[in-house]
């Protein structure tokens, strides 16, 4: 018997993969179980040339449990080990820099395994005792039974061993009995190892028999060894991708589209990625892109592989060339993982236009719900956001689509205003909007419907990239100001009349939560509204930009703020005004006057340095202040005499939705009294 001191530099380091590898425990099972298939793929292959003349006979690998013994048992008939094999691969583990090594990543069990062929050895997570039973496939090699306790001490025996290849027997240590439940296993092999290239058997398969689940003494295959991904896409129908879809993820509807990946140079990557029908968050976030290395689950976790905005897609991965032990930043500033993630990219967005190409009408009725997956990426890659200029779609009111060109050149001769700038309308809302949107219609312009998630940002992307672009929401002005296609006729006004005129109609705004009103004067058709009430496009985009970007809290608290703009033109304007005139002018004109005379005296005084004219000034602005509010004391009063003042303002406001219970009944009432 051989007994020995495992070749590990640092004095033991079990107790370290038993501390720092908490968390992941349980890929000790993945990783015996690699072993195995790694010991039988071998031996396959070296049967195959002619290397190993012997029958390869049953070659499944089995995982059992005995709970009464306290063990688990991962069986293969692969290459099997000598005792110089053992010595070897699992004695004198190479373990240069560990010290260090282990304190850079402490948290990532993953990283120390793989990074030190440690595969093995992370059995000491779970077991107090690792015995290793294995009979080599060489000629007249010799049984051995390796033992070791958790101790930098093994010991080694001959035994007897009829059946070629390795068990490796775990003693389930105290803290990790789950190990030794049979549906346990059962879940851990069906996560990592559901699509391995042999056959994996642990328990029995079961029927329902009496009302219960009973096993039969068939035994229960847990993977499929030849996964959809490594077949060739011209062998598999439709339906193949579906039902591989419904079993990585039971309970979704249909993917969208779906592409078959399949690299072997400048690295090797195959996988199959779906474009989901995205309902909703949690989804997203629980049915994830699974990654494999050589049809071995690694994670769900594919930040860094692939770009962050293909995290919304699902399917698998599989590649030996992505670096699976090392920690996620060293993965994400990996120049192979960029290569890989760049060319998943490529091969994404050249699939979505093959399809947008060949099958317009398909991609067009499936754009409402890929949109948001597309202008994700055109948001957060540059390289798609190229790609995609060719395919994304604008959708207008009536349901059309058309791609960025297309629309470009629809609007151009219409919407071209004085500066050049080619101005996009869009509505968000089509029953809130549908004022404004007529409006523009009867202009013979083109309105977008923009009412995606992502849109308000997509938006000011699409400003950024197409030259000479503005885009507008229907109601944030008048519509000749929105396409401004010469200069504006001014609203013809005395400074006095302006001043009456504002102040009576923004007395009479009601006071409504949440919202500011401004009044301005324009002098537009004589047939268009009365008056209109428009919502900066620019205050409401950094509104919604703040709704969905945590710290721009300045932004989102601000009231809504809205133009209420008053159409000089109008008769029934013209006639308010007239009105006001006649009541007012004699008693405001002498008020404004003074103002306007302290005013200048204000202005004359306002750079001297003098204390004493810095007291007349304070005096002067106080007067002012006092007239100020006389004046607009008079015009209230006057206003609030005036029902059809309010009568125009309510109209507006119920234009845009925004008269609500007593004032919405108010308005009902007045309405009836001035008929
Ligand atoms: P890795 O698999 O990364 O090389 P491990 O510690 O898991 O590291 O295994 C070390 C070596 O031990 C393997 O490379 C292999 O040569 C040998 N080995 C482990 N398990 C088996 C097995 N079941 N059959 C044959 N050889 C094995």
């Amino acid at each position: 018997m051989q007994k020995g001191t495992i070749g590990v530099t640092t004095e033991n380091i079990f107790p370290v993969i038993k501390k720092f590898l908490y968390s992941d425990h349980e890929i000790f099972l993945r990783e015996l179980v690699s072993n195995a298939i790694d010991a039988t793929q071998k031996l396959k292959t070296l049967s195959s040339c002619g290397e190993y003349n012997g029958e390869l006979g049953d070659m499944n690998v089995r995982v059992s449990v005995d709970k009464e013994a306290g063990t688990l048992t991962v069986s293969d008939h692969g290459i099997g080990m000598t005792a110089d094999d053992i010595d070897k691969y699992i004695n004198q583990i190479a373990f240069s820099g560990a010290e260090e090594f282990l304190k850079k990543y402490k948290d990532s069990a993953n990283a120390i395994i793989g990074h030190f062929g440690l595969g093995f050895y992370s059995a000491f997570m779970v077991a107090k005792k690792v015995v290793i039973r294995s009979l080599s496939y060489k000629e007249g090699a010799k049984a051995v039974q390796w033992e070791c306790d958790g101790s930098p001490e093994f010991s080694m025996d001959e035994i007897e061993k009829s059946e070629r290849g390795t068990d490796i027997i775990l003693y389930i240590d105290d803290d990790n009995k789950n190990y030794l439940e049979q549906t346990e296993i059962n879940a851990l092999l069906k996560k990592y190892c559901r699509f391995l290239p042999v056959p994996v058997v642990s328990g029995k398969e079961q029927e329902w028999k009496d009302g219960k689940y009973v096993d039969t003494d068939r035994d229960r295959v847990i993977n499929s060894t030849e996964p959809l991904w490594l077949k060739k896409p011209a062998d598999l129908k439709d339906e193949d991708y579906l039902k591989f879809y419904h079993d990585l993820y039971p309970d979704q509807d249909d993917p969208l589209f779906w592409i078959h990946l399949n690299v072997d140079y400048p690295f090797t990557l195959t996988g199959i990625l779906y474009f989901p029908k995205i309902k909703n968050n949690i989804e997203v976030t629980k049915n994830r892109i699974q990654l494999y290395c050589n049809q071995v689950y690694v994670t769900d976790s594919v930040e860094g592989v692939v770009p962050e905005f293909m995290m919304l897609l699902q399917g698998v991965i599989d590649s030996p060339d992505i670096p699976l032990n090392v920690s996620r930043s060293y993965l994400q500033s990996d120049a192979a993982v960029k290569k890989i993630s760049g060319y998943i990219t490529k091969k994404v967005a050249s699939r979505l236009d093959d399809i947008f190409k060949n099958d317009r009408k398909d991609f067009e009725s499936k754009w409402d719900d890929i949109k948001i997956f597309i202008e994700y990426g055109m948001l957060t890659n540059e390289k798609f956001c190229d790609a995609a200029m060719k395919f994304a779609l604008l959708k207008d009111v009536e349901d059309k689509h058309f791609t960025l060109e297309e629309y470009r050149t629809l609007i151009a001769s219409q919407q071209t205003d004085k500066d050049g700038t080619v101005v996009y309308l869009y509505a968000t809302d089509k029953t809130a909007q549908y004022d404004y949107l007529r409006s523009a219609q009867q202009r013979g312009y083109s309105v977008l419907l923009m009412d995606g998630q992502l849109d308000s940002h997509f938006i000011g992307l699409l400003e950024q990239k197409v030259e000479k672009s503005h885009f507008v929401r229907v109601d944030s002005d008048i519509i000749d100001n929105l396409i401004r296609k010469e200069d504006k006729k001014e609203a013809e006004l005395t400074p006095t009349e302006r001043t009456i005129l504002s102040s009576m109609f923004q007395s009479q705004i009601p006071a409504t939560e949440g919202a500011n009103f401004i009044v301005a004067f324009e002098a537009l058709a004589a047939n268009d509204s009365p008056v209109v009430i428009t919502q900066n496009e620019y205050m409401r985009r950094m509104k919604e930009m703040a709704a969905m970007q945590p710290g721009m809290n300045f932004y989102g608290e601000l009231p809504d703020s809205y133009n209420v703009i008053v159409n000089t033109e109008h008769p029934l304007v013209k006639r308010v005004k007239e009105a006001a005139d006649a009541a007012l002018t004699e008693k405001v004109q002498p008020m404004q006057d003074d103002i306007d005379a302290k005013n200048a005296e204000i202005t004359k005084l306002r750079d001297s340095k003098e204390e004493a004219d810095k007291a007349k000034t304070l005096e002067l602005e106080k007067e002012v202040s006092g007239l100020r509010d006389n004046m607009n004391k008079e015009i209230h009063e006057y206003a609030a005499s005036q029902p059809l003042v309010k009568q125009l303002i309510d109209l507006a406001l119920l234009g845009n939705g925004l008269l609500k219970g007593a004032q919405l009944s108010e308005f009902i009432r007045r309405s009836v009294d001035l008929l």
